[in-house]
């Protein structure tokens, strides 16, 4: 969990925004809900295939402010009852990103 928060809150993670900035088109730029670039923010506060897991974000942010959600304590646990509910930036597979090696 730790991994994809950190990964969210530097958009180094599995989205369409990430791909296209180390040119990866291969793995494809669009959102599963048919946006054509899935971006941090999208998956965060905007993608209709997420709504049903974003009741810890509103309870925290009803604005859905991004930068409350990734840049206050209590944001971040918003953030991580979103990411553990909904599976938002896990790898494609499904499966938790392995650690990378220091
Ligand atoms: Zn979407």
């Amino acid at each position: 969990m730790f991994a994809r928060l950190l990964q969210c809150r530097t958009g180094h993670a599995f989205t369409g925004e990430y791909y296209r900035a180390i040119n990866k088109p291969e793995r494809g730029y669009a959102c599963t809900c048919g946006v054509p670039l899935q971006t941090r923010d999208h998956l965060l506060v905007g993608c209709p295939d997420l709504e049903q897991h974003r009741a810890p974000l509103y309870a925290f942010a009803p604005q859905l402010v991004v930068a409350d959600l990734l840049g206050t304590k209590e944001g971040l646990q918003a953030t991580v009852k979103f990411l553990k509910a909904s599976g938002a930036f896990l790898k494609p597979t499904g499966e938790e990103a392995a650690p990378v090696d220091v």
